[in-house]
């Protein structure tokens, strides 16, 4: 009942013809991939160039980043209304990366969800605990702290398109995926978090991403597990191969 989303993270790789070439590459091997929401997050300058190689095809475009203004004297900063014009129709929200390297808090992660869906574009909201998180028990603690942070002042009508994406920081291009049972445990966690917020419907229909280390090998396991609904994937999205055999993990 809940739409798996296979997303690629491309982070700070491919130039324009580089993009190209693999969303060209991609579509026809995912054109059978219907039960599946796909996307691809580039770089801001590229999004527009993808806009005609995705048309007709199940690829749908995000951003990795957005800003809460819609405009002003905001030097170097992207707005959601921008973003939109760019051709993305989500926007990845939140990543640890971001948090760690460009002081990302809950309270800017909450900013920047509310301009996605006034924009509107489809956050994908990324929250995960650090290794040392983890190995001091506070995986939950953390996890509720960003969900509630994340979510602060978002109505439940408001709530109804956002993607979460639990992604364990020392999961990312470590190679160190989490067993399926620690992300279906910390899934679980997480959308008893949104029952809490937002009531038992809401719960279970919010698409919750795994993401740290996808790979083709592993992905099928994880999409076996009952909250896990799709996965964000960063490494493995930059081939076209690896790409489409985990959006093709059925
Ligand atoms: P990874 O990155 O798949 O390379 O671990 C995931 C992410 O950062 O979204």
């Amino acid at each position: 009942m809940r739409k798996p989303v296979i997303a690629g993270n491309w982070k700070l790789y491919k130039t324009k013809q580089e993009a190209l070439s693999l969303v060209e590459e991609l579509a026809p091997l995912v054109a059978d991939a219907g039960q599946v929401e796909i996307v691809v997050a580039p770089v801001f300058t590229v999004l527009p160039s993808l806009v005609p190689a995705v048309a007709g095809t199940q690829i749908n475009l995000a951003a990795q980043d957005v800003f809460w203004e819609e405009e002003g004297a905001y030097t170097g900063e992207v707005s959601s209304r921008m973003l939109l014009d760019a051709g993305a129709s989500y926007v990845i929200i939140g990543h640890s990366e971001r948090r760690e390297y460009f002081g990302e808090t809950d309270e800017t992660v909450n900013k920047k969800i509310k301009a996605a869906l006034n924009g509107p574009l489809i956050p994908i909201f990324c929250i995960g605990e650090t290794l040392a998180a983890r190995e001091a028990g506070e995986t939950f603690k953390v996890l509720e702290r960003q969900v509630k942070g994340g979510l602060a002042g978002i109505g439940a009508a408001q709530f109804a398109p956002v993607i979460i994406a639990y992604e364990p920081v020392w999961a990312i291009g470590t190679g160190k995926t989490a067993t399926d049972a620690q992300a279906q445990e910390a899934h679980a966690f997480i959308r008893g978090v949104v029952s809490e917020l937002y009531g038992a419907a809401a719960a279970g229909k919010v698409r919750i991403l795994y993401g740290g280390s996808v790979k083709p090998e592993n992905v099928k396991g994880l999409m076996a597990c009952s909250d896990i609904d799709g996965a964000l994937v960063g490494g493995a999205s930059l081939k076209a191969a690896s790409f489409a055999s985990i959006v093709n993990f059925g």
